[in-house]
């Protein structure tokens, strides 16, 4: 009789009970039907294919664009004892004949390939060979041309998989909005698949943005304040003030090591290495880092330079605190980020519907930063999803940010819009309400508007400061079609009418650097119990003891959450150690008297 899924999950993980989501995923692949599963980082979604891989008859076949992550999965699956591989173009020819001679001979249930190797006519032959399980196609969202991490091979996957019908597929991602959730289900031929769409909020993170003053400063002073010795990754727009960043740091008493694509592979592999196999490791690092790097003790990820959409802070950010631990996502902004984003977009290469919408990106991105409601909301919210609370877990919730009321500033604003035939952007709106008889003011005849020189009260930054918050709010909008103006929407009228009130965020004033230092390396866990606090540091010793004697990243070995619930529960029987969470049956025979005797010898 074959295991449940329950079964599988406590003796393999060490876990108790699924999540949002995940039983119900699972069993769709059992009963071979195709699944469609948009779940956030860090929530379990390789358990939605590991699973039914471990259960059904055959190998499961994990489709996945990212070298770096499927060697990590490997290990880790391999370290539950689950017979796991992979097979991509890091291997030489003779090993990967050696990999799939285990799979003919039925020694694999999880075999992760790269994308380009499904597509090879050589390797369907030998799929035809063997009994396959599933298809998992990772990462589903590389499918969609529009988004940055686009994979031609993606689009042509649906051709192998169409060749095996009645082997249920399932397509994961953990970034989608709307329009790419419509691509993936129709690229990948998943239109009957059932559809799981999990929320995307991350609760242990603590979302930060704060106006820029002196970047490098603030940056040092949030370390030393609130993460020293602590894994951290700092994301930079340029490599040279990735560099600069780094040395900065070092200079300044934290470890941090920079990463980049101009720098030679070896150092940038070295240092992908220390970070994930030692704990207190800041990264200093372009976009290039962190796709596939899956370390879940990142405390912090802060941004010195505005990412570069939405759904990459949302991913960015991701990487803190997979471990469910509170984490910071931390970022400062200055107004002359704004006009490097401009630059760069209209020297960027692309058409015009391209860019534009990218320009509409950049604005919700800019929106969410002056945003004076919670952050959390205004985040979801982008990915269609109702955050119906406040979060009391970001910035704009604990009142760190001054705010005015901007009603009358608002319906000065929207009326203009309305005046002008909702078709122009900020910068001629603006010049219609300071009063500016600018060229195109005249040409157009806006002087002779009833709202054209209303708002001279206010610059005009604070002008595209409104702007962009009424964008940001919904109280107006973009359209990606022929016009590229703001538009009213339904939630202006009511603003217009001034039976709504609108508060707009004030620009901060400058920060004060802190000179005080205050160390506080297991801050994070929050361990009221001085006894339980060096238990756990025992343990945490301990573990990269056997780290370093396998070679393996510490929280491959057990996760601090585990560490955590040994130091509080004590237990002092294998029995016992198997009700920790994160402990499952192969990791109890592999370490579990090592830790058991810790334990016992804290007595
Ligand atoms: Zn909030």
């Amino acid at each position: 009789m074959r295991k449940t899924p329950l079964e599988v999950l406590k003796k393999v993980f060490g876990f108790d009970g699924f999540r949002e989501n995940q039983q119900e995923i699972i069993q769709t692949v059992l009963d071979g039907r195709d699944a469609f599963v948009l779940m956030p980082t860090g929530s379990g979604k390789s358990i939605c294919y590991q699973i039914p891989s471990i259960i059904l008859n055959g190998v499961g076949l994990v489709v996945s664009p990212l070298i770096a992550l499927m060697q990590n999965q490997v290990e880790a699956l391999r370290q539950n004892g689950v017979r796991a591989a992979f097979l991509n173009s890091s291997q030489s020819p003779d090993e990967s004949k050696r990999i799939e001679l285990q799979v003919l001979n039925g020694q694999c249930d999880i075999l992760y390939v790269a994308p380009e190797r499904l597509l090879m006519e050589r390797f369907h032959n030998f799929l035809m060979k063997i009994p396959i399980a599933l298809f998992a196609i990772d990462e589903a969202h590389c499918v969609s041309q529009w988004g940055h991490d686009f994979r031609p091979e993606y689009l042509r996957l649906v051709e192998v998989t169409d060749r095996f019908p009645g082997v249920p597929r399932i397509a994961l991602t953990a970034t989608a909005d709307s329009i790419t959730r419509r691509e993936i289900v129709e690229k990948l031929g998943l239109t009957d698949a059932s559809q799981f769409v999990s929320s995307f909020d991350r609760p242990n993170i603590n979302y930060q943005v704060k106006l820029k003053v002196n970047g490098k400063k603030q940056l040092l002073e949030f370390i030393r304040n609130d993460h020293f010795s602590e894994a951290g990754i700092v994301y930079t727009r340029t490599r040279k003030r990735a560099d600069e960043t780094a040395w900065w740091l070092q200079e300044n008493g934290v470890k941090a090591l920079p990463y980049h694509a101009g720098m030679d592979a070896q150092t940038r592999q070295s240092h992908q290495r220390r970070f994930l196999r030692e704990d207190d490791i800041v990264v200093v690092a372009t976009i290039a880092f962190g796709m596939g790097i899956d370390k879940p003790d990142v405390r912090f990820v802060a941004h010195l330079d505005l990412p570069s959409s939405m759904e990459a802070y949302y991913q960015e950010t991701g990487r803190a605190g997979r471990d469910g631990h509170p984490a910071d996502a931390w970022m400062v902004y200055s107004l002359a980020d704004v006009v490097a984003m401009r630059r760069l977009l209209e020297t960027s290469d692309g058409g015009a519907a391209f860019k534009r919408i990218q320009q509409q990106k950049l604005e919700v991105l800019l929106g969410y930063c002056e945003s004076s409601a919670c952050r959390r909301q205004a985040l979801l919210g982008y990915f269609g999803e109702a955050y119906p609370d406040v979060c009391g877990n970001c910035d704009a919730c604990r009142q760190e940010i001054e705010t005015w009321d901007g009603s009358i500033a608002a319906q000065k604003a929207l009326s203009c819009v309305y005046r002008t035939g909702q078709r122009f952007g900020a910068a001629h709106l603006t010049d219609v309400l300071i009063g500016n008889r600018t060229e195109r003011v005249l040409q157009l005849k806006h002087d002779q508007l009833k709202t054209f020189g209303v708002g001279d009260d206010l610059s005009q930054a604070e002008w595209l400061s409104v702007f962009r918050q009424l964008l940001a709010g919904g109280f107006l909008t973009v359209d990606i079609g022929k016009i590229s103006g703001f538009r009213l929407t339904e939630k202006s009228r009511p603003v217009l009418k001034g039976t709504q009130q609108v508060q707009l965020r004030k620009d901060p004033h400058p920060v004060k650097l802190k000179r005080s230092v205050k160390p506080s390396s297991s801050k994070v866990l929050e361990l009221e119990d001085e006894e339980v606090k060096k238990l756990f540091e025992k343990l945490r010793l301990l573990r990269l003891e056997i780290a370093r004697q396998l070679e393996l990243p510490p929280y491959v070995v057990f996760h601090d959450k585990t560490l955590k619930e040994m130091a509080i529960l004590k237990p002092t029987s294998r029995t016992a150690m198997l009700q920790v969470t994160g402990v499952g049956e192969q990791k109890l025979q592999r370490y579990g008297d090592r830790f058991l005797d810790a334990i016992k010898l804290n007595e």
